[in-house]
């Protein structure tokens, strides 16, 4: 370990492996480091032109922009965020209806504004979640709150598991197909809340790969955004990027290896992430929007490859909510490769995972 610097209030542990390699295109300087944004570990890789400073600098740039993105745009839990804005004018207007009597609550949509970058998300996702039958359902903010999954699986709330009738009140705050995206504008019944949890890594790692694309510099990289991975360029000896797989079963040891060759975007889902046992039932984090409750689709990791980060974080949670058969067939219609392992540890994949997918002994 190199040492620690603050960034932002956040620590930043920067892990200096560093290997010096000369070619025909000068000096390339490979430097790891992890670190932590968006509520996980960031763990980038980069192969950059010149020198260690530099490669510093660029690892610095990407922290930068990952906290920029979470603050500025997607978190639900930081005031001034595009989306808590979004939640909090349609608490209020929610509130305002309500005093003004029970018949006017569920009554009308209302109109907030969007930037066109958030709108372009947005239809992005609902794109996803009309296809999928609202199985990937950003809309269900207020369901996840109440399962609270995040925290409790972290240790900083309790399970308590929630009423079929707080299920219900909750979900009467969803759908997004209750939901009109035009110009500029949101229009959402009062009282529901986003919660883009599902697709944030996938855009933070969209965003790495555009600030990747505009530094020359940077002949190559692997960055890591929790369960959400992009890889870039080349490697100097032009070997393949491999990802690992986590074992959803097994701590610490993983299912397969990933080879990419260039630019790709990998995101996988499981319920082995953020849940918790109570009387041997799994509580995890990602819920069926059609009951309420944590999917049981007979799933337990759903990997997808693509070449866009939203989409294959939107995929991974929308095929892992469909189980085997309709998630496969939803990615095919992507053209997504997807790999998609049961409980009992099957193996579903499609034609083109078969090829870049080696199986761990
Ligand atoms: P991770 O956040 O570990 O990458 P996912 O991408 O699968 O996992 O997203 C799960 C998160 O998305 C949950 O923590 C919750 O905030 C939200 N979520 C859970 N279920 C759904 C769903 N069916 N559709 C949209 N968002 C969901
Ligand atoms: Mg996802």
């Amino acid at each position: 370990m190199r040492g620690y610097k603050r960034t932002g209030g956040k620590l930043l542990l920067a892990m200096g492996a560093v290997l010096l390699l000369t070619g025909c295109e000068g000096r390339v300087e490979q430097y790891g480091s992890v670190d932590t944004a968006m509520g996980t570990v960031v763990s980038q890789t980069l192969y950059v032109r010149g020198d260690r400073e530099e490669a510093e600098t660029e690892t610095a740039a990407v922290m930068e922009l990952l906290t920029r993105l979470e603050e500025q745009e997607l978190s639900w839990r930081i005031e001034g965020s595009e989306v808590a804005r979004i939640n909090a004018l349609s608490e209020e207007v929610a509130g305002e209806r309500r005093t003004r009597g029970r018949e006017s609550a569920a009554e009308d949509s209302m109109a907030v504004s969007v930037s066109s970058t958030m709108q372009q998300i947005l239809q992005q996702i609902w794109q996803v979640s009309s296809d999928s039958g609202g199985a990937l359902d950003v809309t269900l903010g207020r369901l996840s709150r109440l399962w609270n999954l995040d925290a409790v699986a972290m240790g900083t709330a309790e399970i308590s598991v929630p009423t079929q009738e707080q299920i219900q009140a909750a979900l009467e705050d969803t759908g997004y197909e209750r939901v009109r995206i035009s110009q500029g504008t949101l229009g959402l019944p009062p009282g529901m809340q986003l919660d883009l949890g599902a697709v944030g890594k996938g855009v933070a790692c969209d965003r790495v790969g555009a600030y990747l694309r505009s530094r020359p510099q940077i002949a190559g990289a692997v960055v890591a955004v929790g369960g959400s991975v992009i890889t870039y360029g080349q490697k100097p000896d032009g070997s393949p990027w491999k990802v690992a797989i986590t074992h959803p079963r097994k701590e610490g040891s993983y299912l397969g290896i990933l080879s990419l060759t260039g630019e790709h975007y990998v995101s996988t889902s499981g319920d082995y992430e953020r849940y918790v046992m109570v009387d041997g039932v799994r509580y995890h984090h990602i819920l069926d929007p059609a009951t309420g409750v944590p999917a049981r689709s007979g799933l337990c990791s759903v990997t997808v490859v693509c070449d866009s980060g939203l989409l294959a974080d939107a995929l991974s949670t929308a095929c892992f909510v469909l189980g085997p058969e309709q998630g496969l067939a939803l990615a095919e219609r992507y053209g997504a490769q997807a790999l998609l392992v049961e409980e009992d540890g099957t193996a579903h994949m499609t034609d083109g995972m078969e090829e870049m997918y080696t199986a761990a002994e």
